[in-house]
């Protein structure tokens, strides 16, 4: 128990924008890279602290929400930045094909994000436990000191 003073845990912006797990902070949400067109896969539950991420059945669909709220703002982005750096109205084509790019290319960040915006910070049972980070390191000390 000393160690939990002494010991620097992993801050929730680190750990969020590396879609590690909300309460250990150490195992991964998903098996692949972001941009990865082999693996989307997200796992059951963590590798450390063996949490099960989906809290209940459906729960992943609150996701969607937070995943139409990031394409708006994206779109919006993406076509006011369009309109600046081109200055063209006239050409719905132009910005039909931005649109469908952007919504494409982002598709991967939006689907990983959501969910990890969810587990964050819109599920309060799902909040970071320092025992948690630290029984990983403990137990893998002990392991380690049996064998030597
Ligand atoms: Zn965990």
């Amino acid at each position: 128990m000393d160690n939990i003073e002494n010991t620097e845990f992993p801050k929730i912006g680190w750990s969020a924008w590396h879609c590690k797990c909300p309460r250990c902070r150490k195992g991964d949400l998903f098996a692949g890279p972001i941009f990865s067109f082999t693996s989307k896969k997200m796992y059951d539950n963590c590798s450390h602290c063996n949490l099960h991420f989906e809290k209940e059945p459906g729960y992943f669909y609150v996701a969607m929400f937070i995943s139409y709220a990031f394409v708006v703002a994206e779109l919006i982005t993406a076509c006011v930045g369009t309109y600046i750096i081109t200055g063209n109205d006239s050409s719905p084509w132009l910005y039909m094909g931005v649109a469908l790019a952007v919504t494409l290319l982002l598709s991967p960040f939006n689907y990983r994000y959501s969910r990890v915006v969810l587990l964050y910070w819109m599920t309060p049972a799902f909040k970071f436990k320092p025992s948690y980070f630290l029984r990983s390191v403990n137990n893998r000390e002990k392991s380690l000191t049996k064998t030597a």
